[in-house]
């Protein structure tokens, strides 16, 4: 039996990965964080020495690399590159500025999306990302959209670094988070885009739970159903 998969797409903020991974929780199904094998990389590749701009460099690290990623009851995932536990190194905010040069190149998406897929049809579940409903898994009927207005983006990562006992300033941060978002919407190859056949939620006023739950009814609704999911609201992204 094929497995469902479900895609989960947004810019940095949206709420995605929080939501993502609580519905994975909520429908018992596997939660795959699709940045984190793009931020292990950029892991490896900085610890080994490689130039992050050398795409033919990067792209054999990428089809050598072993990636895995283990779903935790809370938290983000663990996720270890060639045997070495790296969850709490590709949060640091410094790896986080590198990862758009290695997220751009083609050859390294190629291999990270045949990782994806592998994973995805093997197990099904949750895949959160920029590209899953555009690249990854254009045929899933499970698509949802993602996005929040900057300043409620900005006020959230705020917190969360905050939160780490990051110092940094809400100018800081807003101008990260401008850079992050023009890098991911402008990138020549799988940039952020809200695949025509997703469903849009706006997140900006709503809690973590109003959004899980909005989304797990609409799957339980649908019933594999495609027309139950169309799109409602189409905007643009507001950066
Ligand atoms: O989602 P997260 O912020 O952890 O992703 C880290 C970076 O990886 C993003 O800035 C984005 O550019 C890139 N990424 C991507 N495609 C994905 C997931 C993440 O290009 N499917």
């Amino acid at each position: 039996m094929k497995k469902k998969v479900i895609a989960i797409d947004g810019p940095a903020g949206s709420g995605k990965s929080t939501v993502a991974r609580r519905l994975a929780r909520k429908l018992k199904a596997p939660y795959l964080d699709t940045g984190a094998m793009y931020r292990a990389l950029t892991y490896l590749a900085l610890t080994k020495k490689v130039s992050l701009k050398n795409a033919k460099a990067m792209e054999t690290l990428a089809r050598r690399a072993r990636i895995d990623l283990q779903s935790q009851a809370t938290g983000p995932s663990r996720i270890s590159i060639n045997g070495l536990d790296v969850t709490r190194q590709i949060r640091m905010p410094e790896l986080t500025k590198k990862v758009h040069h290695v997220a751009a190149i083609p050859g390294v998406r190629r291999q990270l999306v045949l990782l994806q897929r592998r994973l995805g049809k093997r197990h099904g579940g949750v895949v959160e990302g920029r590209d899953i409903g555009t690249v990854v898994f254009p045929d899933t009927p499970y698509k949802f959209y993602l996005d929040a207005d900057i300043s409620e983006r900005v006020r959230r990562r705020y917190d969360e670094l905050k939160a780490k006992g990051v110092k940094v300033t809400l100018r800081q941060v807003t101008q990260d988070q401008k850079r992050r978002d023009g890098r991911d919407l402008r990138r020549k190859v799988a940039p952020l885009r809200q695949a025509p056949d997703a469903f849009i939620i706006d997140t900006t006023q709503l809690t973590i739970p109003q959004v899980v739950g909005r989304i797990a009814r609409l799957i339980l609704a649908s019933r594999g159903d495609a027309k139950v999911l169309k799109p409602r609201s189409r905007r643009r992204h507001r950066g």
